[in-house]
């Protein structure tokens, strides 16, 4: 919660209006700039969430490239032959796989801090710290979380984090290219972003905008940053998702799972037939045209 933040995090903290300095109070925190207040929630969490309205202006150039490299690849991902850090033994939590997990940064060293933004409940708390991280959990709501804050106006300073941690976050955000500048802000040249966002998936009452592969890259090269894998999920299916998520609402999952099982396996058979027929390996378009989600991985450019 707030109040158990270290002094090292507590050192990293803005105001989320102004940008300006915080001084720690037994209440919470306060400006030294604005002289907002920001207090404590009932939780315990600092909320540090925007408490007026606030300018953030875009630029756009139109007309550049999309893709830096025009072969960029958009498949499924493969796990990583050379890990930094080893998670054999580590289960992957709700929304994350071994696959994913491969490709997580060790940290420098024992002062390292993470942004888990989107942190809900905090499931990713133990893999950050196998990382060598000190896990920083910012949530807009979750009571759990150690920061209340809003992913369009990080309260950190600029260079603060080596690794950002987006968990199936970007879709919920009513402007997520302001969010990827500001993600790319507060994170240290040479570090690294992974996430997930919706794709085809149903309606989650307030999310803005699910992301295609495209759309993805695209957010993330205007945040600043060079996509290093931009990938399908292989498990979460277009079918699944909609199993999971309200195409028989109130059903059990099992028996959701199990009607839809006869579709997954025709529209398996389907996409073969026609690689067969046109004598091409479709597999990893069947994906892409099939995933409920993207994952992304990506770095900030710069000398650190
Ligand atoms: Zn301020």
């Amino acid at each position: 919660m707030g109040n158990s933040l270290s002094n090292q995090v507590w050192d990293q903290l803005i105001c989320s209006d102004c940008g300006g300095g915080l001084i720690k109070t037994n209440q919470g925190a306060s400006c030294v700039h604005c002289g907002l207040v920001f207090p404590y929630s009932a939780s315990g969490s600092l909320d540090l969430r925007l408490q007026r309205p606030k300018k953030y202006r875009l630029d756009f150039e139109l007309g550049s490239p999309l893709l830096s490299e025009p072969d960029f690849n958009f498949n499924p991902l493969q796990v990583n032959k050379n890990p930094q850090v080893d998670y054999s033994n580590v289960p992957a939590p709700r929304h994350l796989t071994k696959d994913i997990l491969s490709y997580f940064p060790k940290a420098k060293s024992n002062a390292s801090l993470m942004l888990d933004l989107g942190s809900g409940s905090g499931i990713h708390k133990q893999v950050s710290q196998h990382a060598g991280f000190e896990w920083v959990g910012m949530d807009y709501e979750a009571p759990q979380a150690q920061i209340l804050g809003d992913g369009h106006s990080l309260p950190f300073k600029d260079e603060t984090f080596e690794f950002i941690l987006c968990v199936t976050v970007l879709q919920y955000l009513r402007y997520p290219l302001v969010m990827m500048r500001e993600a790319h802000r507060v994170l240290k040249p040479n570090g690294k972003i992974i996430g997930t966002v919706a794709f085809l998936e149903p309606s989650h009452g307030t999310s803005f905008y699910h992301h295609s592969h495209l759309g993805t890259y695209n957010s993330l090269q205007y945040g600043g940053f060079k996509v290093e894998h931009l990938a399908p999920s292989k498990e979460w299916s277009v079918l699944i998702a909609l199993a999971n998520m309200g195409l028989f609402h109130g059903m059990p999952r099992p028996i959701a799972q199990a009607l839809i099982t006869p579709l997954q396996i025709f529209h398996k058979f389907w996409w073969q037939l026609g690689g067969l027929i046109s004598r091409r390996n479709v597999e990893q378009t069947r994906i892409r045209h099939f995933t409920g989600s993207f994952t992304f991985i990506a770095s900030k450019q710069g000398v650190s």
